[in-house]
């Protein structure tokens, strides 16, 4: 199954185009992941500026192709990621964050990824980590860049609390391969460069191949070379309400986070940072939140 992303502005001061392949209406999370959003490449000078606003309950997962990001946090931390270096920040009870792209960067162009954390682990304290070296694995045509998880014999040791799998797969121009997989994994995999076609279906530029549980491989080939982002995992079975920038299990809990952010509780501690401002959590709909499982997708 094939699915388009939904265009979206980013809540920031910038205009950019941000294609959204997760959360969509025929499947909303892969594995524990539940969110794909998919920005550039963009020669934009401003590209990200997005202020401090919290996220709770799960974990952001920033990884770029090309280009050069700022994030701040309210635990204090200040680091700059490039391309094939992972930032990833555990929520767990609260933290708030801004992200800032930096002007000598020429072209931006990179995704940013949440993770739903699982009940037992969601009220952990926040963490903020940054992995500079990832394992790389290299094959005739292939160059993997592994982001977390396992993959192809090599492990990330980025922190993640459920079984998953991200990987940046890079194919040579007329190269095919045959990714192994994890038959108990559904996983996604989006075109972010280039074309591909996998197990004989071409998928369009920026879309998403969906592939449910109980394959063991893969057949993905390319003609101008491509560059994909694979993401499994175990498919996640927790209801979930997901609002705005936080993941709850009720209705309740998420006004009460709202209202945390909003008030600007202690949870969310001040911190300084180049952008300024921050970004207050828009009005609830006018009916309860409910919370949801996954949709299986229609494979017809
Ligand atoms: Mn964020």
């Amino acid at each position: 199954m094939i699915l388009s992303p939904r265009t979206v502005k980013l809540t920031t001061r910038t205009g950019i185009d941000i294609y959204r392949s997760l959360p969509h209406r025929s499947l909303r999370t892969i594995g524990a992941w539940c969110f794909i959003d998919h920005f550039g490449p963009t020669s934009q000078e401003d590209a990200m500026s997005v202020a401090a606003h919290p996220h709770v309950g799960l974990q952001t997962v920033s990884w770029l192709f090309d280009g050069k990001v700022e994030h701040r946090d309210s635990l204090g931390s200040i680091q700059i990621i490039h391309p094939g270096q992972l930032n990833i920040m555990t929520a767990g009870r609260g933290i708030a964050h801004s992200e800032l792209s930096a002007p000598d960067a020429k072209i931006m162009h990179g995704v940013q990824l949440w993770t739903v954390i699982p009940d037992t682990f969601r009220n952990t304290a926040p963490i903020f980590d940054h992995y500079p070296d990832l394992p790389v694995i290299r094959k005739k045509g292939l160059k993997v860049r592994l982001i977390v998880g396992e993959f192809m014999n090599e492990e990330s040791e980025a922190r993640i609390f459920s079984p998953l799998v991200g990987a940046e797969i890079n194919l040579a121009p007329g190269s095919t391969y045959q990714l192994p997989l994890r038959p108990d994994f559904e996983y996604g995999a989006l075109l972010v460069v280039g074309d591909i076609v996998i197990d004989a279906e071409e998928v369009p530029l920026t879309n998403l191949y969906y592939s449910a549980p109980g394959k063991s491989m893969l057949q993905i080939s390319t003609v101008s070379g491509a560059k994909v982002l694979l993401l499994g995992g175990v498919p996640f079975l927790e209801e979930i309400v997901m609002w705005w920038n936080f993941i709850g299990r009720t209705h309740d809990e998420i006004v009460a986070m709202r209202d945390d952010w909003n008030l600007e509780s202690d949870d969310f501690p001040y911190f300084v940072d180049k952008i300024g401002g921050r970004i207050p959590a828009p009005e609830l709909p006018n009916l309860r939140l409910q919370p949801r499982g996954n949709i299986r997708p229609d494979i017809n």
